[in-house]
């Protein structure tokens, strides 16, 4: 007998995170019934465009207070639907939203949870997820318990967005008492200086102290609109104040996984390391040839990036 998995769509503006897309491609991987649950002020557009990219059973619930991200009430809601739909793996995105939810889910539902997965496969009703543990240091493997239900954020950029596939909308409705909260959002604001998410970039300029101070950040952030690339920092130049946390990448940051990461100015500790070391592609710019960063770069430039960088930016600009 095959699972059946729920995957848990994230939407932002009212637009679907291309995490939704690649939740579909992971759910798929496991061979089971696939459904997926879509919360939004206004649902039903978000579940089609689910339904056409193999969403399988789009389960739809609308709410003015569905808007913005609270995840007390997205927990009461997909709580609702868990109890209803009895899957055996419920799928998240492995980004600041889906991990406070998931972990709450699996809480609230007694189910057991793994974090950030990068692989999963299924025996039977039986899942068994991969995930880096240690920083990255060991990759773990781990079964779920029969009888319980298994609860994971997959990594972004892991698996392929899902691009075709069959499914259907079943809209969903609740009790009003269900969708009321103890907090109320009133405005979600961006944070200043970052266009592109750090976790849905697919190239990521990184700098680090090498930059030797907040007024000479815009040779990165010139680089980084070349590319229409996220901007990430290491740990260093945001404890100095020179740009906000979001930005950062590391153990104590953002894990990310993009095709292409320019470390610059960063000596590679690994603490930095584990938040990046899955990138498909290092280039690492650094004027000492015996920084940590080149044992992981698959192109290293030796030499300064203030002679470097804008000449990268300038190429870059010329091919736009
Ligand atoms: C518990 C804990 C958690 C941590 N979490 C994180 C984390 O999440 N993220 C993180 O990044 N760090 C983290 N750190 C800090 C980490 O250990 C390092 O201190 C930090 O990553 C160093 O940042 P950096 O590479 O920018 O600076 P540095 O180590 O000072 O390196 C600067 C680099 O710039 C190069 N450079 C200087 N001038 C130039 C130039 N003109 N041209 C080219 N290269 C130049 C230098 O050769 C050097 O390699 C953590 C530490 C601890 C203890």
């Amino acid at each position: 007998m095959g699972i059946k998995v729920l995957t848990i769509a994230e939407q932002k503006d009212g637009k679907l995170s291309p995490v939704s897309l690649e939740l579909l491609t992971a759910a798929a991987k496991s061979g089971g019934e696939i459904m997926t649950a879509v919360l939004a002020d206004t649902a039903d557009g978000l579940a089609s465009e689910l339904a056409s990219r193999g969403g399988g059973t789009v389960l739809s619930v609308s709410h003015p207070n569905l808007k913005y991200f609270n995840d007390e009430v997205y927990a009461k809601i997909l709580t609702e639907l868990i109890k209803k739909y009895q899957p055996n793996l419920v799928l998240g995105a492995a980004t600041f939203y889906g991990k406070a939810l998931l972990s709450r889910l699996a809480a609230i539902n007694d189910g057991a949870m793994a974090s950030d997965i990068t692989a999963l496969e299924t025996a039977g009703d039986t899942v068994s997820i991969t995930r880096p543990s240690y920083g990255g240091n060991v990759i773990v493997n781990v079964a779920g318990k029969a009888g319980k239900t298994m609860f994971a954020t997959v990594r972004p950029k892991i698996f392929e967005e899902s691009a075709a596939g069959t499914g259907e909308v079943v809209v969903e409705q609740f009790d009003t008492t269900l969708f009321e909260s103890r907090t109320e959002i009133k405005e979600m604001v961006g944070s200043t200086g970052q266009t592109v998410s750090l976790n849905e970039a697919d190239i990521i300029v990184g700098i680090g102290r090498g930059i030797r101070g907040p007024e000479n950040l815009d040779l990165a952030r010139k680089l980084a609109d070349a590319l229409n690339a996220g901007l990430a920092a290491s740990r260093a130049i945001v404890d100095a104040g020179w740009i906000e946390y979001s930005h950062q990448v590391g153990q104590t940051g953002k894990t990310v996984n993009p095709k292409l990461y320019f470390a610059i100015g960063i000596s590679g500790a690994i603490q930095h390391l584990v938040g990046m070391q899955t990138s498909k592609t290092i280039v690492a710019i650094n004027r000492d040839k015996d920084a940590p960063i080149f044992s992981i770069a698959s192109y290293g430039i030796v030499g300064d990036l203030f002679e470097i960088v804008p000449a990268l930016t300038e190429k870059f600009k010329a091919h736009a």
